[in-house]
């Protein structure tokens, strides 16, 4: 369906997704109006790695000079046998990946990505941001699509976009029965000091053990350690952590506390539009994180709305176009799925994994990853 280009875009949501389709809508000429639940943006959630991929549709909706100074850039990857300690193979970063993908590798602290968008979002008036505004309702005729507020107050747009996150209430109310999924994993997170005796503490660290796996990188001007194990079977266990190297113990020793998250995915819908509402993002499409690509699906999704807004000029924008990244995001969806199989094998499987991964060529390796961090 298209429509006419004369009331503003309305957000639902002021996470990742919701501030980058704000950006979007500015880049492109709109008028955004933002409404998130939260009355103050905190600093939750942990780390995210930013693949090339991502680094793109940041520049696309002209967020990537903020986004770029609160970064870390890790010099590598290194993906070690949780068990043994060795590594199985280090992943250069700069250099040949760089240049292979057109755009660099960078880790953050989620509130500070966050914070960099909305410093982003700060640069365009057309852009209004309002914290507790939980949106309750939403109606839809010709002329437009209104929201309410839990405060009883309406607002009428063009279009709705819902970026209200993997339990959106409104993709619940347009498509029933599209509640997420437990995915049957428990992700522990936590964020410590960095101990000054861990070697590689700068790069991306990818721990593969049986049953379970665990990240870790630095994060922030002060190099917080952001770590995350993943318990495929259920619960983080004191025999999850027994059957680990003494190094990966001692990081996991020095965790701290550890904020427990289910993994979860939103069901495959067979379209993210409906009438004037659009779902972008983990409303959209949320997956486990195991390939470290939802803000990234996030950020591309705001991206191409911004083309859409754009080419469309004075005539009315098709947002059916963002179902064309349909098949894209069912592939990320399929990857998180299969690395978190891959990074947790167990027996043969992960001798398998890792003789693979140890004599692969390094042009062969980086061929592989084209399909993710060079399109977008
Ligand atoms: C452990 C872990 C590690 C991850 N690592 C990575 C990574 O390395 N790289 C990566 O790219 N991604 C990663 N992700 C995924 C990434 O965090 C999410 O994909 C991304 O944050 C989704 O952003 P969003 O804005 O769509 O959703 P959310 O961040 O959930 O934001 C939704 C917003 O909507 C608001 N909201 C909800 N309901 C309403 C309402 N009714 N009215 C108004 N506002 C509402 C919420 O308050 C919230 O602010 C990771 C996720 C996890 C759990």
């Amino acid at each position: 369906m298209a429509f006419v280009k004369q009331l503003p875009i309305l957000v639902a949501g002021g996470g990742i997704a919701g501030v980058a389709a704000a950006l979007a809508a500015a880049v492109s000429g709109r008028e955004a109006l933002v409404f998130e639940r939260a009355g103050a943006f905190e600093e939750v959630g942990a780390g995210l790695q930013i693949g090339p991929n991502a680094v793109k549709a940041l520049q696309r909706i002209g967020a990537w000079s903020e986004v770029a100074a609160i970064a870390t850039a890790p010099p590598a990857i290194i993906l070690r046998d949780a068990m043994s300690g060795r590594t199985v193979r280090r992943v250069q970063l700069a250099g040949a990946f760089e240049a292979m993908f057109g755009a660099p590798y960078r880790v953050a602290h989620r509130a500070h990505l966050h914070g960099a968008l909305l410093a982003a979002a700060a640069e365009h008036p057309s852009i209004t941001i309002r914290g507790g505004s939980a949106v309750q309702d939403i109606s839809e005729d010709v002329d437009g699509v209104s929201l309410t507020l839990q405060d009883g107050t309406s607002h009428s747009g063009d279009v709705l976009i819902a970026a209200d996150g993997m339990r959106s209430g409104i993709r619940q109310k347009l498509w029933p029965g599209s509640a997420s999924v437990f995915a049957g994993q428990i992700i522990y997170r936590a964020l410590t000091d960095m101990p000054a005796t861990l070697a590689d503490g700068d790069c991306v660290n990818l721990w593969m053990g049986r049953g379970f796996h665990c990240v870790h990188y630095p994060v922030g001007k002060e190099h917080r350690l952001n770590i995350v194990l993943v318990a495929h079977d259920g619960q983080l266990t004191d025999e999850i952590i027994e059957q680990c190297c003494a190094g990966l113990q001692d990081i996991l020793a020095g965790a701290g506390k550890w904020l427990p998250w289910e993994a979860r995915h939103v069901p495959p819908l067979s379209s993210w539009v409906k009438g004037r509402v659009a779902l972008l993002g983990d409303s959209a499409h949320g997956t486990v994180p195991y390939f470290a690509q939802g803000s990234a699906m996030a950020l591309e999704d705001a991206a191409l709305l911004a083309d859409l807004l754009r080419d469309a000029g004075t005539l009315p924008v098709n947002f059916a176009h963002l179902n064309k990244r349909m098949p894209r995001v069912a592939t990320v969806h399929q990857a998180s799925v299969r690395q978190g199989q891959i990074y947790s094998a167990k027996g043969p499987m992960a001798a398998a994994r890792n003789l693979v991964l140890r004599m692969m060529p390094d042009q062969q390796f980086l061929s592989r990853l084209a399909w993710i961090y060079k399109n977008g």
